[in-house]
């Protein structure tokens, strides 16, 4: 039996080096065993310094990379099993979900990547000072060993604040340009609170809308193991309890609300924490955590209050996520030359999304754009509802089918709704979204379709003279 030692955690480079060896050497999966330690040790037995790369498909990468940070520590040992596998000329064993191997390391992948999203969503930073300056730390206790895959997440979010990431596994310190890791730390070595808490308790509570009150929901959302380190879950059990009453209170206390119709403006018009301006609100949907998978920062509207036309889009993509403004990849591109030609200003438009958050699946290096469901577009409604009462425009604009569904509750047909509509109670218009036009394969089609949205476009200026 050749034993292989790695490091503890996630040895991504360890594993594929041994993996690389140990192929070349001919030593098959049932011949090796796999630990870890902090000496990590060659197989002296085997050393096969030039050992070949593995030839494997893209997704056999992707998933090495994922399953590696899961804590099972079998994990190398399956892992190498299916690397044999295909190295032995199974090229399409993934392709096949019922085979053992692959069903129970496709369940470890599904869980690695839970457990990122949990983090990006559920690690909460707490403000110190230390020597004079600002500095946030938060304490997080993820399943997995994913503090490193998620390193790239936080840097790119805060990179302009000094922060701390403790976890029981290890640390990650940030200091606007230097990334360092640390040792493993422990819950008190994090503060407990801090002055915005409250605040930020008290929205939650605001956005929570008793009447749709529903725990199992609420539990999917937000895990019970997650509630201790969350300072906002200690306001759900009181929340829960007095459910029934807020509900009673509303109705009595004003009963022309459209509490069955619409509870989340109800719940917004009794709200004390309801932000007095568009940059209130626009702060508190930046400090929110996303409630799409993927979703990084938030990608605010932009544009004048008081815009006579206010474009709504689906979410915010790949370059929107990274440059933090909304339309401005190839969709956005696109609508901007085809408001040029159609002779609207877009600076003195408002350009807003439905979700505000990108959701995405990450595939190697690349991030694929995710449809958001119908419960994520509800959950972002309200803050688009409030961002257009800020904004007022004459006019709203759907562009394509989520933003439809944010405008109207309904799930519309783009193409048999399009033209003007009634939006949110307001003067609309319901038109295709740009990329539907940058995704025409066929030339004469798109250029129909170009000229198509450029004469809704025009007849929307029209109509917000
Ligand atoms: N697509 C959208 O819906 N919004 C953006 O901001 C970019 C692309």
């Amino acid at each position: 039996m050749t034993t292989v030692t790695l490091r503890p955690g996630a040895d991504l480079e360890g594993f594929r080096r041994a993996a690389r060896e140990l192929v070349a050497a001919g030593i098959p999966a049932s011949e090796v065993a796999f630990t870890t330690g902090v000496m990590p040790t060659l197989f002296p037995d085997v050393r096969c310094d030039d050992a070949p790369a593995i030839s494997l498909p893209r997704a056999a990468h992707d998933l090495i990379r994922t399953v590696v940070c899961h804590s099972d520590p079998e994990r190398y040992a399956l892992l190498y099993t299916l690397v044999w596998r295909l190295a032995r000329g199974e090229r399409h064993v993934l392709d096949i979900a019922t085979d053992p191997l692959v069903h129970r390391l496709r369940r470890m992948e599904k869980s690695v990547r839970r457990d990122l999203h949990k983090m990006h969503a559920f690690v909460r930073f707490r403000r110190t000072e230390e020597d004079g300056r600002e500095r946030f730390i938060a304490w997080f206790e993820p399943d997995h060993h994913i503090l490193d895959a998620t390193a790239d997440f936080f840097v790119t979010r805060f990179r302009a604040l000094h922060w701390s990431i403790l976890t029981p596994q290890g640390s990650l310190h940030w200091d606007t340009e230097t990334l360092r890791h640390g040792p493993p730390a422990r819950r008190e070595d994090a503060p407990a609170s801090d002055p915005f808490e409250a605040g930020w308790t008290g929205y939650f509570e605001s956005t929570f809308n008793p009447a749709r009150l529903n725990p199992t929901l609420m539990r999917s959302h937000m895990a019970k193991k997650y509630w201790k380190n969350l300072p906002e879950a200690q306001a759900i059990p009181g929340m829960v309890r007095n459910a029934a009453g807020r509900v009673d209170e509303m109705t009595e206390r004003q009963p022309a609300m459209p509490v069955r119709r619409d509870p989340a403006r109800a719940v917004a018009a009794m709200a004390d924490q309801a932000p007095a301006t568009l940059d209130a609100l626009n702060r508190l949907i930046a400090a929110a955590p996303p409630m799409v998978e993927g979703g990084t920062r938030a990608v605010l509207g932009e544009g004048p209050l008081g815009a006579a036309i206010a474009f709504v889009g689906e979410q915010p993509g790949d370059q929107e996520d990274l440059q933090g403004h909304p339309f401005v990849g190839p969709a956005g591109q696109l609508f901007d030359r085809a408001l040029a030609e159609a002779g609207i200003d877009r600076a003195e438009t408002y350009v807003t999304n439905a979700v505000k958050h990108f959701k995405y699946v990450q595939r190697g290096k690349r991030r694929l754009h995710q449809r958001p469901d119908a419960g994520e577009v509800a959950h972002y409604r309200w803050w688009l509802k409030a961002e257009l009462d800020f904004v007022s425009p004459r006019l709203v604009v759907a562009l394509g089918a989520t933003a439809i569904l944010a405008l109207t509750g309904k799930a519309l047909p783009v193409n048999a709704s399009r033209g003007p509509a009634t939006l949110d109670g307001r003067r609309g218009y319901i038109t295709v979204h740009p990329s539907y036009l940058l995704r025409i394969p066929d030339p004469e089609e798109k250029a129909k379709a170009a000229a198509a949205f450029r004469a809704d476009l025009e007849r929307i200026r029209d109509l917000a003279a």
